[in-house]
């Protein structure tokens, strides 16, 4: 095992979620190979990776939507795949999802889409709903568009009241896939902001997904780069940007070629021009 999996990794102990050895493979081609990550209770911590390095695969481990091929996901002390789908249910409603595309469901109101995760999973009176729902928009800032409809607002607005309904049942942690995509750079400000005040104010704990090294690092307490199927680095923002280490720092500086090579495998180009190459 290597430094990087090893040296300064947040205690078990503190971590709300801990993946341990986790192997996967989409039908032939592996994703994971050995990938072990925790994340600690409180914090931001944000994932990077490059696009396709399976960041929003392994988001989908910890809420049980896909299963590992080996290892152990962990949340709160609890080894997930021993759950029931009853336990695993209830257990969702202690995560919060912001998903790649805000998702948000175009025929209900900002409202309606965000009582939706507290309709499905209480039975609470409506006026405690709507109490719930307006505080949640009131945090995001967009109390006044509870009745808009998704279509009638901004992409950065779009990804607030999803943000709204990731937190709407005061979850333990929030996941954030890519939650800066798309955005352009004042509602990207916002949603950094937005991420890390939710985060210190709910005492939630927070794991965001991003292929984007500057903001990430702008909100990160922890970062984990992963590659080649495992984690390649951690450490603080600060420990990433001065590591000496190669893998990181082609990522960090964003350099076209280095560890991670610039060509996907292939046959060499004379045999795959000249001899036909394997097909
Ligand atoms: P990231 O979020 O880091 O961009 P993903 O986790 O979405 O990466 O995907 C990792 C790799 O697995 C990608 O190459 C993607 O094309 C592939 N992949 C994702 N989902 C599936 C699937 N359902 N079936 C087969 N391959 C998939
Ligand atoms: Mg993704």
């Amino acid at each position: 095992m290597n430094q990087a999996e090893t040296a300064g990794t947040p205690d078990t102990r503190d971590s709300l979620v801990e993946l341990r050895d986790v192997h996967f493979s989409y039908d032939t081609r592996p994703i994971y190979t050995g990938l072990s990550l925790r994340v600690p209770r409180g914090g931001v911590t944000v994932v990077m990776g490059p696009s396709g390095s399976g960041k929003s695969t392994m988001l989908n481990f910890i809420g049980r939507r896909l299963k590992p091929n080996s290892g152990d996901v962990f949340f709160d002390g609890i080894d997930i795949d021993k759950l029931s789908r009853a336990e695993m249910f209830a257990l969702r409603k202690r995560m919060g999802m912001l998903f790649q595309s805000s998702a948000l469901l175009t025929d209900l109101s900002v409202f309606e889409n965000v009582a939706f995760p507290i309709r499905e999973h209480t039975a609470l009176p409506e006026s405690l709903i709507r109490h719930l729902v307006l505080l949640k928009l009131e945090m995001v800032g967009l109390r006044g568009a509870r009745d808009l409809m998704p279509a009638e607002l901004s992409g950065g607005m779009q990804r607030r009241v999803a943000l709204a309904r990731a937190i709407a049942l005061d979850p333990d942690l929030v996941i954030y896939d890519e939650p800066f995509t798309g955005l352009d750079p004042i509602s990207m400000g916002v949603i950094v902001k937005l991420i890390r005040e939710l985060n210190d104010a709910l005492g939630t704990t927070s794991i965001v997904v991003t292929h984007d090294v500057e903001e990430g690092c702008s909100i990160a307490d922890y970062v984990y780069l992963l590659g080649g199927g495992k984690v390649i680095g951690h450490g603080t923002p600060e420990e990433m940007h001065n590591s000496d280490s190669e893998d990181i720092r082609q990522f960090m500086n964003g350099l076209p070629d280095g560890p991670v090579a610039y060509h996907y495998p292939a046959d060499p180009l004379d045999q795959d021009l000249f001899d036909g190459g394997s097909r």
